[in-house]
Order: C-alpha cells, then structure tokens, then sequence
C-alpha cells in the first residue's frame, strides 16, 4: 500500500570538517506506520544519515551541504534537536546513552520533558513502555549504571517512547548484544510500530535480522545507497545474499 511520506531526504551531501565528504548524496523515504531499514558496513555512514536528519551533527563538526530534509512536507534543516522532539522525530543514540545515576525510571520521565499534556497522560504512557518492557518495570528503581546492555538499550528507546513519537530514528540496536536479546528488541519495536503506529528508520549493521523485521531497506557503501527495494525482495536478491547475508 502507498503510505504517506513522512520523512523525505533529498540527495544530501554531509561534509565533516570542512573537508571529509561522507555522504555522496544520499536519499531515502519513511512512510508513514512503517519500519525502513538503512543497511551498510561500518563506516558505510548510516551513524551520520540518522545525525544529518536530527541535526546532530554540529558538535561533531559536520554540515549538510547539499540536498534537503523534510519531514510532513516541511524543511526541518534548520530546527534544533527538541524542536524536532516536538514535532514528533527523535533519535535513540548508538550506544544507549542513559544517564548511569539515574534509576530506569527516571531515565524514562526524562523523555517526557517536552510534553505538555499532563501527568496523567505521562503516566499512562510510563505503564504502557512497562507493558513492552516488563524487564524495565522490575528495574525500575536500579541505577541504570547497573544495568545490563539490553536493559540499558530498552531503556533509551523506552525513554524516546515516553516523548510520544511519530517517528523514532534507532541507531544499532543490536550492537552488542547476544543473538536472543536482539530477536526480544526487533520483536517489541514491530509491535510498537504495529500498536502504536509508531514509524521507525533503524541503522543497522545486521543486516539478517533487519530484513526480517523491517518493510523496506536501503542499503549505503561509502556514502551512497546502492540498493533499495521492499525487504522481502532484498533478502532474496543475490547481492544481498553473498555480500550481507553471508550466503550465496
Ligand atoms: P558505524 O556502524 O561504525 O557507526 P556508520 O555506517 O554509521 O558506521 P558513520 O558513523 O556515519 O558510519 O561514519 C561514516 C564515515 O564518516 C566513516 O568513515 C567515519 O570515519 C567518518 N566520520 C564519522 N564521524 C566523523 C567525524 N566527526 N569527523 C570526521 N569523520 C567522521
């Protein structure tokens, strides 16, 4: 079905330093309600896709300079990290970043901060991230310091989930993580985008468990995609297979 495009990125080109080109003028679409993977080795530049869209990519001395974004047909190029929040986009870090001396749960209110619909509201939505979650709910009083890397990476896309997203960009959930614990994260992250209408654009380096979970795929070498197609035809394409699925 032809969903509406929620975000649209145009040809960007993203310089760091004044000097390294990292993105060759890339493009690609999120539709609404759906789950898009963008696929590619390390270093391919899924990490500063996701930044150029969430304009993070000041503090690391990088600028788009070339192309477009727009999210819901308006250009977001010049809107800071929380003024995307509000309207709806957030990113979940590679890595997880919660904040080690805070419990789970406090990590979790520190994503309503932007919301202005009262603590009734907050706390339906606190029950319905524990519902996903019920590992976070029996945490909930732990330093998040202390917690293991799967609770940890729960607990930064349960804190994005508590700004009541449309959009949720997620950079490598898997990373690091066993083979069970990945399958448990792609499963409640279909069920939130099914549940919850919740769009999702994941980076991710595994490239197998993406394509079972995501409805569309691009895939990026060297800053540029080279591929892109529904996710059922590039699990079956022969390229994908020998060069990112590991099989001819
Ligand atoms: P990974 O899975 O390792 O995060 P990636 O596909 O997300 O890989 P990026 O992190 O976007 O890739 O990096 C793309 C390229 O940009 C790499 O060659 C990287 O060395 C370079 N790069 C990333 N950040 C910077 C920076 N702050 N300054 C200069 N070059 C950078």
């Amino acid at each position: 079905p032809q969903a509406e495009p929620l975000l649209e990125v145009n040809n960007i080109e993203v310089i760091y330093n004044h000097v390294i080109l990292v993105l060759k003028g890339v493009s690609l679409t999120v539709p609404k309600g759906g789950i898009t993977a963008l696929l590619g080795g390390n270093g391919a530049g899924k990490t500063t896709t996701l930044k150029a869209i969430s304009n993070l990519l000041h503090s690391e001395r990088g600028e788009v300079t070339k192309g477009s974004i727009h999210y819901r047909g308006e250009r977001v190029q010049d809107l800071t990290p929380s003024d995307l929040v509000k309207k709806g986009v957030i990113q979940v870090m590679e890595g997880r970043h919660c904040f080690e001396h805070l419990t789970i749960e406090e990590n979790l209110m520190t994503g309503a901060y932007t919301r202005r619909d009262g603590k009734a509201a907050v706390a339906a939505d606190l029950e319905m991230v524990y519902n996903y979650f019920p590992r976070l709910k029996e945490r909930r009083k732990s330093q998040a310091g202390y917690a293991s890397g799967g609770e940890q990476q729960m607990c930064a896309i349960g804190r994005a989930l508590m700004s009541r997203p449309e959009t949720i960009l997620l950079d490598e959930p898997s990373m690091g993580l066993a083979p069970q614990l990945v399958e448990q994260i792609f499963g409640i992250v279909k069920s939130v985008n099914e549940n919850e209408g919740v769009s999702f654009l994941l980076a991710e380096q595994n490239t197998n468990v993406a394509l079972r979970f995501a409805h569309y795929g691009y895939i990026l070498e060297s800053g540029r995609v080279v591929m892109d197609g529904p996710a059922s035809e590039l699990r079956e394409n022969p390229d994908v297979k020998e060069f990112y699925l590991g099989m001819s």
